[in-house]
């Protein structure tokens, strides 16, 4: 479904990522795992087109989307920030998106009700951000991102601003939401419980590079790597 290509992104001073390949088979759920300062959410930013590849092709659905501006890229992204709209509603928040294409108001309306379903966010959609816990802000970021109805969503470390029963719940909200819509989910985390329990596949990253890539059973049991072994086998 994603096809990157031999992509390389190098930040004045030498950071960056470097000669990556990857391929995100459709309907997968894919974390790219890593200590911070490896490149997750500058590999991230170039499938959303949010950076310019300085060498290499990205693919997405079949299409070359390399030199395609990010909102022309078919996918949504979800931040660890949440980014709501403080003044907005639960409601006017989950929609502003659609409202800004000029989506028709039934439309609208039908969106923002299956988006507040999904999320379980019924009865909150008159609220401000303000009135809502970290976990159900996080849930009206994810219902933002879903009611576009992209095939394709990007989370970078999602869960990080919550405490670490909300994130157990809503790790598992996010997988559910996933599979109930047959979406591809490309998910940034530094954390090796999180990317062993919701993965498909993870791509461990070092350095701007990747080290290892396969299910999280293979990279627990087969680490091909000393540092490999030290980061999915260690508990946080
Ligand atoms: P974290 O877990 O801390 O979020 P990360 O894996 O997401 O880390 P990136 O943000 O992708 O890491 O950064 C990778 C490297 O590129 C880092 O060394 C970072 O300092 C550098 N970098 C990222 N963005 C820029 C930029 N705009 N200008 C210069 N250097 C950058
Ligand atoms: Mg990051």
């Amino acid at each position: 479904f994603i096809q990157i290509r031999s992509v390389s992104r190098v930040f004045n001073g030498g950071n960056g990522v470097h000669d990556l390949s990857i391929d995100i088979p459709r309907g997968s759920f894919v974390v790219l795992l890593g200590p911070s300062g490896c490149g997750k959410s500058t590999t991230l930013r170039l499938i959303a087109g949010l950076e310019t590849a300085d060498h290499g092709t990205i693919a997405i659905d079949g299409k070359d989307v390399t030199n395609v501006p990010p909102s022309k890229r078919g996918l949504s992204m979800v931040f660890q920030s949440y980014a709501l709209f403080p003044h907005l509603s639960v409601a006017e928040n989950i929609i502003f998106g659609l409202k800004v294409r000029k989506t028709g108001k039934d439309e609208i309306k039908s969106r923002l009700t299956e988006a507040l379903n999904v999320t379980g966010l019924e009865g909150y959609e008159d609220r401000k951000p303000a009135e809502l816990s970290g976990g159900q802000r996080q849930r009206v970021a994810l219902a933002r991102a879903i009611v576009a109805g992209h095939p394709l969503c990007l989370m970078d470390e999602p869960l990080s601003n919550l405490d670490a029963k909300l994130r157990h719940s809503v790790r598992k909200d996010i997988r559910d939401l996933q599979q109930r819509l047959g979406i591809t989910v490309v998910y940034v985390t530094h954390d090796q419980t999180e990317a062993m329990s919701m993965a498909d596949i993870v791509i461990l990253m070092k350095d701007g590079r990747i080290e290892q890539a396969g299910n999280p059973a293979d990279l627990y049991l087969q680490p091909a790597t000393a540092f490999a072994a030290g980061f999915v086998g260690s508990p946080p």
